[in-house]
C-alpha cells in the first residue's frame, strides 16, 4: 500500500494576483494530490496530501514552476495527519486578513495574450485591454487591499458571462485575474480632438493616421500619460519639444520589437533581456550611426532612451504605425506626468493635437523606469549570475548584473553593471529585502529632487515609485497620499521616521510634523552609501565614495565629494574633495560657468569661458570671497566647472544637465589621465583645482575638448582609487561602495570601478535602486532600521 502524506505549506512573497492557486490547483491535480488551497494575510496557505512520492515532487515543483510573476520570499512546511480530503479545492480566502500579502507591480502584456490580440478569431482580437493572470495593470489600478476587483480601478465594470466563467473556471488562465475584461463588458478606447471632442472611427487607426501627419498625440498609459510623435518626424519632434518647453532632455522611443530597437541602437544581449523584461523600462543605449531619427528626439546625445511596448494598446498603435514613436512624459517641463483624463486635456490641451484616452482609471502615478547597462567592452561577455538575487527583489535588471573580479594572468575582467537611473513602473511597490529586519516599522521621506520615500517593516522596505521635485505643489500631494497609500496597502503605522538633515527639503519639513513617531535625522551622503549597501545587503563597514550635487554635510557646509567609513548605522568623514567657493550660492548650480570662474579665478583671461561671461566674471569672483559665503567639496561642482570650461553648458536647464553633458562630450577612448594632488592632514583632501587647471591648460594649447574631458574623467577615476588606498592603509578597510548621482556618468563609473578593482578592492555598485537621490530613502530606511536594533 502507498504511504498517505499530509503537509501543510505557508507561502510568502508575491503570491497573491499573480495566478498562484489556480497554479497549485493544477499541480495538485496533475499529482493526483487532495486538499486545498486559499490565501491568507501573509500569503498562500496549502493544505495538500496524497502519495509520499507525489507530495515530495509537488514541493519541488511548487517553487521551480511558480508563476513568472509571483516572487517567493519563504516556504514554510508543516507535517499532519491526513485529513481525507476528496479531491483538490480552492477555498473562500478571508478578506478581512488580507491586508499584508503582497501588491504586484505591473506588468507587460504575456505571450498567450498577444496571441489572442492578434487572432481574428478570438473574442479579444486587437482588444486593447487584454490582460490574464499573468499579466496586465496591478499596483497602478490598486485602490485598496486586499487585492480584488472592487478595491481596483474596474470595480465599474461589470463582468460578461463570457469573463465571469474564465475568472471563476480555476483551468482558466484568467481565473481570479481582477483586470480581466473583454470588448462586451471592459474599458473602452476613444480618440479625442484637442478641445475634448470625441472622434469617429477605430481609434487606433485614426492615432496612427494623426501621427503619421506629424500630430502630436497623447496617449494614456499604464502609469500615466504620455506625448507620441513619430520618432523620424523632425517638424513633429521639434513642435512636441517647443510645445513642452523642453529644451534639451532626451525623449525616449517605442519601438516595436528588438529588431526596430537593433535599426536605432546597440542592441547587445544584456540590453535585450532588459528591453525584453516584464517591467518593460526604458533602456538607454549607444546610439546607431545613422540612426533614423529626428535630431530634436535628443539632441547632442550618443545615446537614445528605447522601450518596448508594455500593453496591448501600444502593441496595437505601433502595429499600425509601422515604425518608431517618441513616447515622453505627458507634462509641461518639470511638472508630474497627467494621470487623470480632465487633467489631462486641460494641461496637455496646448500640446497635444489628439488624446487617445480610456475609461480604466489610473489610481497611482507612475512614470516609466529608466536603466543604462554600462557599454559593452570589447571583450566584455556577460557570465550571467545574479537570477536567485533577482526573483527575490522582483526586480528583473539583477537577472543581467554581472560580478566582476581578476581574470587569470592578472588581467581585468570587462565588468557590466547596469544603472537604475528610475525605479517606477514595473518595479514597485515590490519590496527590497533588508538584511537584518527593522525592530519597529519606518518611514523615510527621502532628499528633494528624485523624490521617492520608504516604508520598511520587518525585512521588507517598500521602495516609492520615482515622484519627481518636491518643490512642485503636485509632486509633494503625491508624495504625501502615496505615504498613506502604502501605509494602508503594507498594512504599516510607522513608529520611526528618518529625514534628510537639510532643514529646506520638503522632506524633512513633512517629517518634522508628524507627531508620536521618533525622528531620525541622517546626513545625505552617509544615506547614498548606506543605500548602496542595503542595494547590495552588505552591512559595512566599508569605504564610502559619495560623489554628488551639492548637499547638506554634517558641519553645516556644503558637501558632495565625499570619502566615508560607514556602515549601516555610523559614519565618519575621513576625505573629500577641497571645498572652494560656490558663487552666488544655489546659483551655482544653475549656472556652471560660476564653478568655472570659482576654479580658474583670473588664471586664463583669454578662454573663451571667460569671455563668454567677461561682464559677470569679476562679480562672481567677488560673490565666492565674500565672508561667510557658501563654499563647496561637492563633485557635481567641479563637473559643472569643467563643461563650462568646455563650453558644453554655461548654464542648465535640469539637474545634473552639465555634468551628464559632459559624459557624452567625453572620449571615451582617450587613455590620458589629468594629475591630481592628494593630500592627508587630519583629513584626505583631493585637489580638484590641479583637473580644472590641467584641462584649462590643455585648452589653451589647442587640445581636443573630447580628449579633454576623457582625460578629466580618467583623473578623477585615478585620484579616486588613489585616496582609497591611502584611505585602506589608515583603516583597513578594502571594499568600497560607490554613490551619489555623479556615478549615474557610467564612463565614470566604469573606469572607477576598474582601477578600484586593480587595486584589490571589493566594489559595491547600485542595482536596484538609483545612485542619485532617488536611492536615498532606503539608505535612510536602512540606517534608522539599524539604529533601531543598537537602541533595543
Ligand atoms: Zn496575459
Ligand atoms: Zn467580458
Amino acid at each position: 500500500m502507498t504511504t498517505l502524506k499530509r503537509i501543510d505549506v505557508h507561502v510568502e512573497g508575491i503570491v497573491q494576483g499573480v495566478g498562484f492557486r489556480p497554479f497549485v490547483y493544477t499541480l495538485a491535480n496533475r499529482l493526483g494530490l487532495a486538499g486545498r488551497v486559499r490565501n491568507d494575510v501573509d500569503g498562500v496557505f496549502i493544505e495538500v496530501e496524497g502519495a509520499l512520492s507525489g507530495v515530495e515532487e509537488f514541493l519541488t515543483a511548487l517553487e521551480r514552476d511558480a508563476p513568472a510573476l509571483s516572487e517567493i520570499e519563504s516556504v514554510t512546511v508543516v507535517t499532519g495527519e491526513p485529513a481525507g480530503h476528496s479531491g483538490f479545492t480552492i477555498a473562500a480566502s478571508d478578506p478581512s486578513g488580507l491586508r499584508r500579502a503582497l501588491v504586484s507591480a505591473d506588468s507587460t502584456t504575456c505571450d498567450d495574450c498577444l496571441r489572442e490580440l492578434a487572432d481574428p478569431a478570438d473574442r479579444r482580437h486587437r482588444y486593447p485591454f487584454v490582460n490574464c493572470a499573468k499579466c496586465g495593470p496591478r499596483f497602478t489600478i490598486v485602490r485598496g487591499v486586499p487585492y480584488d476587483r472592487l478595491l481596483t480601478t474596474m470595480a465599474g465594470f461589470g463582468m460578461c458571462a463570457a469573463c465571469a466563467a474564465e475568472y471563476h473556471d480555476p483551468g482558466s488562465r484568467r481565473f481570479h485575474a481582477q483586470p480581466v475584461c473583454c470588448p462586451a463588458c471592459g474599458p473602452r478606447l476613444r480618440l479625442h480632438d484637442a478641445r475634448g471632442t470625441e472622434l469617429c472611427g477605430d481609434p487606433i487607426i485614426g492615432a496612427a493616421t494623426l501621427l503619421r501627419a506629424g500630430r502630436v498625440v497623447a496617449v494614456k498609459g499604464l502609469g500615466g500619460f504620455h506625448l507620441a510623435v513619430p520618432a523620424a518626424h523632425e517638424p513633429a519632434a521639434a513642435a512636441l519639444r517647443g510645445r513642452k518647453h523642453r529644451e534639451d532632455k532626451p525623449f525616449a522611443i517605442m519601438v516595436a520589437d528588438l529588431a526596430q530597437a537593433r535599426r536605432l541602437c546597440e542592441v547587445d544581449d544584456v540590453a535585450a533581456e532588459l528591453l525584453t523584461s516584464r517591467a518593460r523600462p526604458i533602456v538607454v543605449l549607444p546610439r546607431r550611426a545613422g540612426a533614423p531619427v529626428a535630431a530634436s528626439v535628443a539632441p547632442g546625445n550618443r545615446d537614445l532612451g528605447l522601450m518596448l511596448p508594455d500593453t496591448p494598446l501600444h502593441h496595437l498603435l505601433l502595429g499600425e504605425l509601422a515604425e518608431p514613436m517618441v513616447l515622453t512624459g505627458g507634462n509641461v517641463s518639470d511638472e508630474p506626468i497627467a494621470y487623470e483624463d480632465a487633467d489631462a486635456l486641460t494641461r496637455l490641451g496646448g500640446i497635444a493635437d489628439a488624446f487617445l484616452l480610456h475609461d480604466r482609471a489610473i489610481h497611482v502615478r507612475t512614470d516609466d523606469s529608466v536603466l543604462r547597462p554600462s557599454p559593452a567592452a570589447a571583450a566584455g561577455r556577460t557570465t550571467g549570475g545574479g537570477e536567485s538575487a533577482g526573483r527575490a527583489t522582483g526586480a528583473d535588471v539583477t537577472a543581467v548584473d554581472v560580478t566582476a573580479g581578476m581574470a587569470a594572468g592578472g588581467t581585468i575582467a570587462p565588468v557590466r553593471t547596469v544603472t537604475v537611473l528610475r525605479r517606477a513602473r514595473g518595479y514597485a511597490p515590490e519590496p527590497l529585502a533588508l538584511r537584518r529586519p527593522a525592530p519597529r516599522p519606518v518611514l523615510a521621506c527621502g532628499a528633494e529632487l528624485k523624490s521617492t520615500f520608504c516604508l520598511a517593516k520587518g525585512r521588507r522596505a517598500f521602495l516609492s515609485q520615482h515622484l519627481g521635485d518636491l518643490e512642485n505643489h503636485e509632486t509633494l500631494r503625491s508624495f504625501v497620499e502615496g505615504i498613506d497609500h502604502f501605509c494602508g496597502l503594507f498594512d504599516i503605522r510607522p513608529d520611526v521616521v528618518a529625514h534628510d538633515l537639510h532643514p529646506g527639503y520638503l522632506s524633512t519639513r513633512h517629517a518634522l510634523e508628524l507627531s508620536g513617531v521618533e525622528l531620525v535625522g541622517v546626513q545625505h551622503h552617509h544615506a547614498h552609501i548606506a543605500s548602496c549597501l542595503a542595494d547590495n545587503g552588505d552591512p559595512g563597514p566599508v569605504l564610502g565614495v559619495a560623489f554628488d550635487g551639492p548637499g547638506h554635510g554634517a558641519d553645516g557646509t556644503v558637501w558632495g565629494g565625499e570619502f566615508l567609513r560607514a556602515d549601516l548605522t555610523s559614519f565618519e568623514r575621513l576625505g573629500h574633495l577641497a571645498a572652494v567657493p560656490m558663487p552666488g550660492g544655489t546659483a551655482a548650480t544653475r549656472q556652471p560657468w560660476r564653478m568655472a570662474a570659482a576654479y580658474l579665478r583670473d588664471d586664463h583671461p583669454g578662454l573663451d569661458v571667460v569671455r563668454r561671461n567677461a561682464e559677470r566674471w569679476a562679480g562672481a569672483l567677488a560673490d565666492g570671497d565674500r565672508p561667510g559665503a557658501p563654499t563647496t567639496s561637492s563633485a557635481g561642482s567641479l563637473f559643472d566647472a569643467v563643461a563650462a570650461l568646455l563650453g558644453v553648458r554655461d548654464t542648465i536647464t535640469y539637474a545634473g544637465q552639465a555634468a551628464i553633458e559632459l559624459e557624452q562630450h567625453a572620449d571615451p577612448a582617450e587613455p590620458g589621465a589629468y594629475p591630481v594632488t592628494v593630500t592627508t592632514r587630519d583629513l584626505l583632501v583631493m585637489d580638484g583645482a590641479g583637473l580644472v587647471r590641467a584641462a584649462a591648460e590643455d585648452l589653451a594649447g589647442g587640445v581636443d575638448s573630447h580628449v579633454i574631458a576623457g582625460r578629466f574623467h580618467n583623473g578623477v577615476a585615478d585620484a579616486i582609487a588613489r585616496s582609497c588606498v591611502t584611505l585602506r592603509q589608515a583603516t583597513g578597510l578594502s571594499a568600497v561602495a560607490l554613490s551619489g548621482s555623479l556615478f549615474q556618468n557610467a564612463l565614470l563609473l566604469e573606469r572607477t570601478g576598474a582601477r578600484l578593482r586593480a587595486a584589490g578592492f571589493r566594489v559595491l555598485t547600485h542595482v536596484r535602486v538609483p545612485p542619485n537621490d532617488g536611492g536615498i530613502s532606503l539608505g535612510q530606511a536602512a540606517i534608522a532600521a539599524a539604529r533601531d536594533h543598537t537602541r533595543t
